[in-house]
């Protein structure tokens, strides 16, 4: 069997090269190894992915966020900037770095719908050969913003537009500059307001993840744009804010919107206590995701709203991941698992990657339909040396 195309629909790629100082074109064993003995960050030494980990993976596609937060009395970057013109920076240092991906062939961005078809044309074809050729393969990557704080003002909005912003997910944790996110709560105010109508006019995909309830639920009544929610668990499992309740599964359901399985423990098993819970201790597997996944099913009686938004790397490695997933290329497990609880191949399919596509298809601008890469004339990297499969061993 192939391995099958995956979409995921939220990873921090630039938050962990620029503020992590992790080199992501290097093997994971690599990353890994030369942060060992750092201590500023929990996470260190246990990172699970890198672009060669990716194509592994057979993660060709993927939303990329640009994320930069504003908290007054933010202490490290982690937490918050002290104004928005440094959180505005950071965006533009995350979005230089995805920029020089690109031009080293690493990555390629998908700003519209022929973009989209063309990377896909190239990366199935490619799995379906089983001859690793898709480890040369660009990453593909949908741009994304995380909690809208980075915008001074709404040019700085078109400014992203034209820099290939595709979505947008107005707030992230507390309080923010636009909307009021994760564990606060309150309605948006008329700055947020204004960047809905902008976003909307732009067609951005609205990102629900990190809306406090009460702006949630007005956000589904305001916006009238194509809407997801990109890494979301079910709040019926593991009771929280942060998780999406049954209701709003039902409401994002009838908006055709697909909702991104993350695979961040706290929000998979209930009473997670961060520093102290294990994955071992809490029993937390890749099932356990599958759970999550089955449920919205079960309640929507469809798989055509699930998909997967690991959220791997998004400040946490290993320690707070699945017990059996240390790198993302365990993501190839998934199918196997999903078959498992009765999902038909079509279901399996649309749930690692065809679901999320057809929202992107709808929602992306058309673009032009020539092709922007000839299949034979992209800028090939070199496949690794050596069985890349024994990479994790030094680790
Ligand atoms: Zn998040």
């Amino acid at each position: 069997m192939p391995p099958p195309f995956i979409f995921d629909a939220h990873l921090d790629l630039a938050l962990n090269a620029i503020e992590w100082n992790r080199d992501l074109t290097q093997p994971l064993a690599e990353v890994r190894a030369c942060e060992a003995h750092l201590k500023d960050k929990p996470d260190r030494g246990r990172g699970t992915i890198t672009l060669p980990e990716m194509r592994r993976a057979g993660v060709g596609l993927c939303v990329a966020t640009q994320l930069a937060r504003v908290e007054q009395n933010a202490y490290s970057p982690l937490l918050g900037w002290r104004s928005q013109s440094q959180a505005w920076a950071m965006t533009q240092a995350q979005l230089a770095w995805y920029q020089t991906m690109e031009e080293a062939g690493e990555m390629v961005q998908i700003r519209d719908a022929a973009a989209l078809q063309n990377h896909l044309a190239l990366w199935e074809p490619a799995l379906s050969r089983q001859d690793d050729s898709h480890l040369a393969l660009p990453v593909g990557f949908v741009l994304s913003l995380e909690g809208a704080d980075s915008l001074i003002t709404l040019d700085h909005l078109h400014r992203a537009y034209a820099s290939g912003l595709r979505a947008i997910g107005p707030a992230h944790y507390g309080p923010g500059v636009y909307a009021n996110g994760t564990d606060a709560t309150g309605n948006w105010n008329e700055a947020g307001r204004a960047l809905l109508r902008e976003a909307g006019s732009l067609g951005l995909l609205l990102d629900v993840t990190h809306l406090c309830d009460d702006a949630f639920w007005l956000a589904l009544e305001l916006y009238e744009g194509p809407l997801w929610a990109s890494h979301h668990n079910c709040r019926a499992l593991v009771p929280h804010n942060r998780q999406l309740s049954d209701e709003m599964i039902l409401a994002l359901a009838q908006r055709d919107a697909v909702i991104g399985a993350s695979f961040d423990a706290w929000m998979l098993s209930p009473g997670w206590v961060r520093g102290q819970t294990t994955p071992q201790s809490a029993g937390v597997t890749l099932e356990t995701v599958v759970d999550h996944i089955d449920h919205i099913c079960q309640i929507t009686g469809t798989a055509r709203h699930c998909g997967i938004g690991s959220d791997l790397d998004g400040c946490f490695g290993t320690e707070q991941t699945p017990s059996d997933l240390q790198t993302i290329a365990d993501l190839t497990r998934l199918p196997a698992l999903l078959h498992q609880r009765g999902h038909t191949a079509a279901d399996v399919q649309g749930i690692m990657s065809g679901n999320f596509i057809r929202a992107l298809s709808h929602a992306l601008p058309a673009g032009d339909p020539a092709p922007q890469v000839q299949p034979g004339q992209f800028r090939t990297r070199p496949i690794p040396q050596g069985d890349v499969s024994h990479s994790l061993q030094r680790s």
